[in-house]
């Protein structure tokens, strides 16, 4: 149900490219929409807009359709700004409309692998990332974000955007490993990764709170390569009392930003903002979203302050949990092949499904 499967046993993923607002842009030379009986319900030329009228869908500013389209364009179809989305689905829910390509499985890993490593990476470690984005995409399949869709477009859960104009070395590392997954005790692992682990990756149980057997920390340093393995960000005074506000202290002369608790690991899991007698402790990851991803790159972090600013330094990027894909890559450089950077980075697992 929540994978449909065609006669020649395609696999398929439904992919959440827009959700939440009222109105849609959908741009192709011809657009068709077929209702859930598969028969034609519209056809327009050029850039058709749909909206969402209760649980039902307004077709370019006139026709009132059903609740469910299945949208496709000739040559292509853009959804948003989105290019090469497939084929795709326009739900209407209570005054919402959520767009969902409908993306074959091994396209769509070749398609995020483009967004997820660089192209210089090496082929055996594009191969064990191809082999953790198809089992992560497997998984969302058994238990699907929504009844709707099974993975979010975005970083909640592997960034796509599109599957067009996806770079050779990525198709191959996809068909390569074709229909490979990793499991552990029989089951589909959560084979979550990240950019740079910074010398030792985090156990699921210090990030997340919920211990998995094998998301436990390891060293590494063999991205020590990676641009991001060392990082310093400068948070100016104006930027340090906009998050201090965000999260809820007022901020005054007296604004104190500290780590206060810490990982095994040494990563930040505890913040605490305080000025003018208000004081409040949270969570590191809050601080570091309402600090911005990019500025502050993982929790494995020292504040410090300097002369009304405040001097981050840090280690990696991202949360540090399951595969350093910089780790990947330069295992692969030494010579090792994608199994054996998957058994590092996911201990106790085994690769299955392997297709002849
Ligand atoms: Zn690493």
């Amino acid at each position: 149900m929540a994978t449909p499967s065609d006669v020649t046993g395609t696999r398929f993923i439904r992919v959440l490219l827009s959700g939440g607002t009222s109105e849609v842009v959908l741009d192709g030379e011809t657009v068709r929409a077929w209702g859930t009986d598969g028969r034609l319900a519209a056809e327009s030329v050029g850039r058709v807009t749909v909206g969402a009228v209760g649980g039902r869908i307004r077709w370019n500013g006139s026709r009132l359709l059903g609740d469910t389209l299945d949208v496709a364009g000739a040559p292509g179809l853009r959804v948003g700004n989105r290019e090469g989305a497939g084929r795709v689905r326009i739900l209407a829910r209570n005054g919402e409309l959520l767009a969902v390509a409908v993306a074959p499985l091994e396209a769509y890993v070749a398609a995020v692998l483009s967004r997820e490593a660089p192209p210089r990476f090496h082929p055996e470690a594009l191969a064990a990332l191809a082999v953790a984005v198809r089992t992560y995409a497997a998984g969302a399949a058994v238990k699907p974000r929504d009844s709707a869709y099974d993975v979010v477009a975005g970083v909640e859960d592997q960034v796509f955007d599109g599957m067009d104009g996806v770079a050779p070395v990525y198709r191959e590392a996809a068909g390569r490993t074709r229909g490979m997954v990793v499991r552990y005790r029989g089951e589909l692992a959560r084979t979550v990764y990240h950019s740079t682990c910074g010398g030792r990756t985090e156990d699921a149980g210090s990030a997340w709170g919920k211990d998995v057997p094998y998301l436990r920390a390891q060293f590494c340093d063999d991205c020590a390569d990676s641009p991001v393995y060392r990082w310093e960000y400068r948070m100016s005074g104006a930027e340090g009392r906009r998050v201090a506000k965000a999260l809820g202290v007022p901020p005054g002369k007296d604004l104190r930003i500290a780590v206060t608790g810490r990982t095994p690991t040494g990563r930040a899991n505890r913040v605490r903002i305080s000025s003018g007698g208000v004081s409040r402790e949270l969570q590191a990851a809050e601080f570091r979203k309402a600090a911005g991803y990019a500025n502050v790159r993982s929790l494995k972090m020292e504040i410090v302050p300097v002369a009304g600013d405040w001097r981050i330094t840090g280690e990696g990027w991202g949360h540090g949990v399951g595969m350093c894909q910089f780790g990947g890559n330069g295992m692969a450089r030494r010579g090792a092949g994608y199994r054996e950077i998957l058994a590092r980075y996911y201990p106790g697992t085994d690769i299955s499904g392997e297709t002849p």
